[in-house]
């Protein structure tokens, strides 16, 4: 048997050689066998680890320590840990091991180049988690002492107490386990980040590139919001470019370190990348991507013209099903050209026939797997939503009745178009894609419905890799009961707006009928076992639910639609708190509802009031439930601050005892600025950050601090990662996104609370160095 040499370059390995050179080793020698440009380097491969193990005479001393061990009793664990971590560093290496290393490394550079070390672990069949604590990185390295100590140190890190742990918890043995080093050229970045080369939670072929100024670790942990940039791989341009205020970096500093230092002012919000750039990386993650046969997760970084990249593994969020709705990666110009342009409501890709309703009538010809397309959707179109695999509409923005509606269902839809009931045919066939907002002609080879499957799991799925725990409690929107689980999947702390009229528009009767024909009891099961199946898929959390919040016109159209009040402008009229007040039988009916749920042990039910613009009216309501034999003390009531009145007044509110209070952005807006949230004509001017918003908000939740009111949001803003962050550096302690929205939203309020806490740690100690 020839022996393995001691060292191997990266163009001598391939992705047979992991027992030699580790997944890493193995990875980056794929990588530059397909071309990719990956930075010089070698391994230090296993063969030589155990040489030295025998050589110098460890293995016996180290396998007897750990057979002794038992791995349940921590303290040994981690003192045996240590003493073999102590043994292999205290180690010589020996002498041949050493000078093929030091030769290598010679010859890189002037013997002066500075390298990354990283361990490279070598059992292929050892899940992840059996390596933890074995992937030490040792950056910024120069010199051969350093180099040879830094080797050492990734061989000792095979003996953490974690990793020994793992390996025995699964029963691996100790004395067949081995560790490959990498060491290599380390790229002084001047620009890096991370790359999907395909949408992380779809599969979708649209690239996405994360990047910043500096060295890349500021984008993997997160110390930075770096610049985001979509390339579509099907229409071969830049389609969508996030350009972040990039207030710090990291570089390289003295030998051994990295330092975290201001980018100057006007540096920060420079975009990174030009488009050059943006498609040449994304040539890079397609050319991984097809050579290693699924998305690849890419890291990258240039210096000067050159671009580097330097590590590609695969995504590990994008599930069975969202492979199967991959098929998007379809070769590009498979799909026709845009028809129509509008707001991605909802994401997700959809093909199918065109179904145009203009009203009730069109309704029975709606078909599983239609395009539905209308002016706008109401309440008695939901369940022809159901069945069908995407939603166009002319008029909408982000918060109306479609938007809502169809994420929740998970079906995507693109809202706003303006003329798509004009555009489009019946039975043309379309593809929409609800996150870019754009109708395309024909079909994409996504299957009809497969997008429901991915969005409903995928959200899920990215939550399950990478459970992030954030001290902003991160809740979610709902408003249909089948979308309860989805919606725990997401890994929220709670249902931050449960909105019941959706539940009873779907009744197509409206509350008044009920009443009317004396069907108050069918009206309070169909609520009840509603919110139910909404409490029980959120044991133990808080689901704030929302009094009935429905505009005149959205009942016009059931049974019973006939008695409701001509409003000229519903908006402003006859809903939220102030019609449950003026019409105490249909308040009554919701409250019977609630009360039999807390009487069933669900004290997790809160309840919200909508639209209240004064005190007086949470009082009145508070009474009422009283009077109906609810103990107003042991639950948790709350309001919507939706209304400037309620946003200044809101000291008053704190006073009258509300436990809680959720920002309704979706109205504040609109009654801050008077810009209808549902008119098309005036949707650009619907400005979420008006500073007169930003101002009500910000005192408001001054206040509720004050009075240790929790205070949290629910509207549509609070589902844009850029508002959330301004929100927790304003002091909101909780946050309601959309189902779709939760895993970023959380990742972004995990990013903040970080950057936080460093800006804190700094400003103290510079405040100390000035002592
Ligand atoms: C809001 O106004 O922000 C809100 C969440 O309520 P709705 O969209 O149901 O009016
Ligand atoms: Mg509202």
């Amino acid at each position: 048997m020839t022996e393995m040499p001691n060292v191997l370059w990266l163009d001598e390995i391939s992705k047979d050689d992991i027992p030699s050179v580790g997944g890493k080793g193995a990875s980056l020698g794929e990588m530059t066998s397909v071309g990719l440009p990956v930075p010089k380097a070698f391994v230090v491969t296993a063969q030589a680890f155990r040489k030295f193990l025998v050589e110098t005479g460890l293995e016996d001393s180290i396998f007897t320590l750990l057979s002794d061990l038992d791995v349940d009793n921590n303290e040994a664990l981690e003192e045996v840990s240590q003493s073999v971590k102590d043994l292999v560093l205290g180690a010589k290496m020996p002498e041949g091991i050493k000078e093929e290393v030091l030769a290598a490394y010679a010859s890189m550079g002037d013997g002066e180049m500075v390298v990354a070390v990283r361990s490279s672990a070598t059992a292929e069949d050892l899940p992840d988690a059996s390596f933890a604590g074995q992937q030490e990185t040792y950056l910024n390295i120069k010199g051969e002492a350093d180099v040879i100590e830094a080797v050492q140190m990734c061989w000792a890190s095979l003996y953490g107490a974690r990793a020994i742990y793992y390996r025995a918890k699964q029963g691996f043995d100790d004395r067949t386990v081995n560790i490959a080093v990498v060491v290599q050229q380390l790229i002084g970045s001047e620009k890096s980040g991370v790359m999907f080369s395909s949408h992380p939670v779809s599969g979708e072929p649209l690239t996405i590139i994360e990047g910043s100024w500096g060295l890349g670790e500021a984008v993997v942990s997160g110390s930075v919001s770096p610049d985001k940039y979509v390339y579509d791989r099907r229409l071969k341009r830049v389609v969508d470019r996030l350009i972040s205020n990039k207030e710090y970096m990291i570089v390289p500093v003295g030998e051994h370190g990295t330092e975290l230092v201001e980018i100057p002012k006007d540096r920060q919000d420079e975009p990174v990348l030009t488009d050059t750039e943006v498609e040449r990386l994304a040539e890079f993650g397609r050319i991984s991507e097809e050579h290693y046969g699924v998305p690849q997760d890419l890291e990258w970084g240039t210096v000067g013209d050159t671009i580097y990249i330097l590590q590609s593994r695969p995504i590990t969020t994008i599930g069975v099903n969202a492979h199967k709705a991959a098929p998007a990666a379809a070769p590009a110009g498979e799909l026709g050209a845009i028809i129509l342009e509008g707001n991605g409501a909802s994401p997700g890709v959809a093909s199918g026939p065109v179904i145009i309703v203009h009203d009730v009538k069109d309704l029975g010809k709606v078909r599983d797997g239609d395009i539905l397309v209308a002016k706008m959707t109401n309440p008695d179109m939901v369940p022809a939503m159901r069945k069908v695999s995407g939603i166009v509409t002319d008029e909408g923005g982000m918060t109306c009745h479609a938007a809502i509606v169809s994420r929740e269902l998970g079906t995507p839809a693109v809202v706003g178009t303006k003329t798509a009931t004009k555009t489009l045919k019946n039975g043309q066939v379309v593809t929409i894609d609800g996150e870019k907002g754009l109708v395309f002609e024909g079909a994409a080879a996504v299957p009809a419905g497969a997008q429901a499957v991915p969005a409903a799991q995928m959200v899920g799925a990215a939550v399950a890799q990478a459970p992030i725990i954030t001290a902003t409690s991160i809740k979610v929107n709902v408003s249909m009961p089948e979308a309860a689980t989805r919606a725990a999947n997401s890994g929220a702390d709670g249902v931050g707006l449960l909105r019941i009229e959706h539940l009873i528009l779907g009744l197509n009767k409206t509350p008044g009928w009920f009443i009317k024909n004396g069907k108050e009891e069918e009206f309070i099961s169909e609520l009840y076992t509603g919110i139910k199946t909404v409490l029980d898929a959120f044991p133990g959390k808080p689901v704030w639910v929302r009094t009935l919040d429905a505009p005149t016109d959205e009942f016009r159209n059931m049974l019973g639609g006939e008695d409701e009040p001509e409003e000229h402008n519903p908006m402003l009229g006859w809903r939220g708190i102030r019609r449950d007040l003026q019409s105490e039988a249909q308040f009554r009916m919701q409250v019977e509802t609630f009360k039999r749920l807390w009487d069933q042990g669900y004290d997790n039910l809160g309840l919200m009031f909508p639209l209240v613009s004064h005190p007086d009216q949470f009082v009145r309501a508070k009474e009422l439930l009283a009077g109906w034999g609810v103990d107003v003390d042991a639950v948790d009531l709350g309001i919507m601050i939706e209304i400037p009145a309620c946003a200044i007044l809101i000291e008053d509110f704190c006073k009258a005892g509300i436990s809680f209070a959720s920002f309704g952005t979706n109205d504040l807006i609109q009654y801050t600025i008077a810009i209808d949230r549902n008119n098309q004509l005036v949707t650009p001017m619907y400005w979420p950050k008006h500073p007169a918003v930003l101002k009500l908000i910000h005192d408001a939740i001054a206040v509720c601090r004050e009075y240790d009111v929790e205070c949290s949001i629910c509207g549509q803003a609070g589902s844009d990662p850029k508002m959330v962050e301004w929100l927790i550096r304003n002091g909101i302690t909780s946050v309601s996104a959309n189902i779709d929205a939760v895993p970023k939203i959380r990742e972004t309020a995990a990013r903040t609370e970080k950057r936080m806490i460093l800006d804190a740690v700094r400003s103290r100690n510079a405040e100390e160095r000035n002592l």
